[in-house]
């Protein structure tokens, strides 16, 4: 059936509650058994029109799939709007860039864009991921192409613009997380993203009222002024238990919510109908408080996706009320942006007290001195208005392509590896994530804020502490972690990978000194 309103026109033009199905592509062909299946339920989603958009996959979990436009094509051409989702797990950023010509080309303008779980499966062994740049650089990217600001730069002719295309960009947030040092940072890179072109939002699952309504309280706080849809991920024991285990990056099952799952799951329905009226519960919380729309996933069929829309719309205008104060399942000792507003269980107009508190100078906790004196040396000798700056860079421009270079970059990265493992990318992002190096402590070489994956301030690949949870406590404790991810998106030039960082930030050839330039 053909779906006459674009998301475009849905989220832009109208108030209207959407509903969006996410579509899990298949491991062989669209003709193998999985594949058919997949392709047989869009099919049913597409001819019923409650459904207003389908939303592709790009290799979930870190494992192969077909791609999304191999499923999104066939929909399309029949007329159904769908949302492709599009991560940098997988490619470079030349690589992107074909996908988004491929899309383009395809007609396909809804994009989300994410940074992507990391790689767990592939051919003969685990993938490596790739990372070349995150979710904040492609969103960079597409919105470039958007602006016309893509050339056609073939070798040994003179660039010419290419033809603006017309995505429209999503993006990710993920908010329910535990500690502080998470979901702040969450915050500034959900601000980044709109800043960069993200024009809807799609947060990532959780089953708790008073983080949702904090999420758009917070936007609204902000001037965040995009429309937010809510994720609702059908339960079942098994999809419990799996959330439960941290299988799935960043989603969290509680152990209370552990607990109601398995009871309900023991039931002879094995809790079908509660677990469907529970999602039909959270479409009203996320109705009630004001998204703009419910994603709707699970392990479920079509039929179960339009039983859960009949439940949702049987419910009174303020069911909702009593169902977010059910539906409250935060961690002991999570953090939260708002107080609780007593009344409704959710979040009330005054910002925390005690986190308030702690940004005070009394209450802000000591920054490590190894921060300190990075931090110090860096105002004082990489600041372009500093003296010792324009030294630098005289010095620089001296030892240029001389015979002290190497030695010099030697001496340089050999106390850069003493003191941060740094990887000689030089293409320096110390400054910006409080002298945390990202090619070396993060996994996906994040350079914009957090990718979703943490949990309890852990990264989502191995036992180390995120690096932007680091960061933020870094900065927190010198009063600065306002300024965390204030600029515009940090897109690594590869180029400079083996040269001098330090030649490189007082020449203005890395990406602070292009930013400069670009102003
Ligand atoms: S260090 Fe943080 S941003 Fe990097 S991969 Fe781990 S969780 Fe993600």
């Amino acid at each position: 059936m053909q779906k006459t309103a674009t998301l475009r026109h849905l989220l832009e033009e109208t108030d209207r509650f959407i509903t969006c199905v996410e579509l899990v592509t298949s491991r062989g062909t669209l003709a193998d058994r999985s594949g058919k299946r997949v392709l047989e339920m869009a099919r049913i989603l597409s001819a019923d029109p409650r459904f207003d958009a389908l939303s592709i996959t790009d290799n979930p979990g870190g494992n192969p799939m077909i791609t999304a436009d191999a499923l999104g094509t066939p929909l399309k051409e029949g007329g159904q709007e769908v949302i492709i989702h599009l991560s940098c797990k997988d490619f470079n950023r030349n690589g992107l860039l074909g996908q988004a010509w491929k899309l383009a080309n395809g007609g396909f303008d809804n994009i989300l864009t994410l940074s992507g779980d990391y790689p767990i499966a592939g051919y003969q062994g685990q993938a490596g991921g790739v990372f070349d740049i995150d979710s904040v650089g492609l969103l960079q990217l597409l919105a470039d192409m958007n602006e016309g600001r893509i050339e056609d730069a073939s070798p040994g002719r003179k660039p010419r613009p290419l033809k603006p295309t017309r995505f429209f960009l999503g993006a990710v947030v993920n908010n329910h997380k535990r500690l502080e040092a998470e979901v702040m940072p969450q915050y500034f890179k959900l601000a980044q993203k709109i800043r960069t072109g993200a024009r809807f939002i799609i947060n990532q699952i959780g089953y708790d009222a008073r983080k949702q309504d904090e999420l758009l309280k917070y936007m609204a706080l902000h001037g965040l002024q995009v429309p937010v849809i809510a994720n609702v991920f059908v339960l079942s024991g098994g999809v419990a238990r799996f959330f439960h285990a941290g299988r799935i990056p960043g989603v969290e099952v509680t152990d209370e919510l552990l607990a109601v799952a398995q009871k309900q799951a023991a039931s002879p329905d094995k809790g079908r109908a509660f677990f469907l009226e529970f999602a039909a519960q959270q479409c009203a919380i996320a109705q009630g408080l004001g998204y703009r729309g419910a994603y709707l996933g699970g392990h479920i069929g079509a039929e179960e996706y339009g039983r859960i829309l009949e439940l949702a719309a049987q419910y009174g205008a303020d069911d909702w009320r009593d169902f977010a104060r059910q539906i409250r399942y935060s961690r002991p000792g999570e953090f939260f942006y708002f107080e609780e507003d007593p009344d409704t269980g959710l979040a009330s107009a005054q910002v925390n007290q005690a986190y308030l508190d702690s940004k005070t100078p009394n209450g802000r906790r000591q920054a490590p001195l190894t921060y300190r004196i990075n931090r110090q040396i860096h105002d004082r000798v990489f600041e372009p208005s500093k003296a010792l700056f324009r030294l630098g860079a005289a010095l620089s421009r001296k030892v240029e392509g001389g015979k002290l270079q190497k030695p010099l970059h030697t001496v340089e990265h050999a106390l850069k590896i003493a003191a941060f493992d740094c990887r000689d990318c030089g293409d320096c992002s110390l400054p910006d994530i409080a002298y945390l190096c990202p090619e070396s402590q993060c996994v996906k070489n994040q350079r914009n804020g957090p990718c979703g994956g943490t949990r309890q301030g852990k990264c989502e690949i191995g036992d180390k502490d995120c690096i932007w949870a680091r960061a933020y406590d870094r900065l927190k404790a010198c009063g600065q972690e306002e300024q965390m991810l204030g600029d515009a998106a940090v897109i690594k030039d590869a180029a400079l990978q083996g040269t001098s960082a330090w030649a490189n930030a007082f020449l203005q050839k890395d990406h602070r000194g292009k930013k400069k330039d670009s102003q």
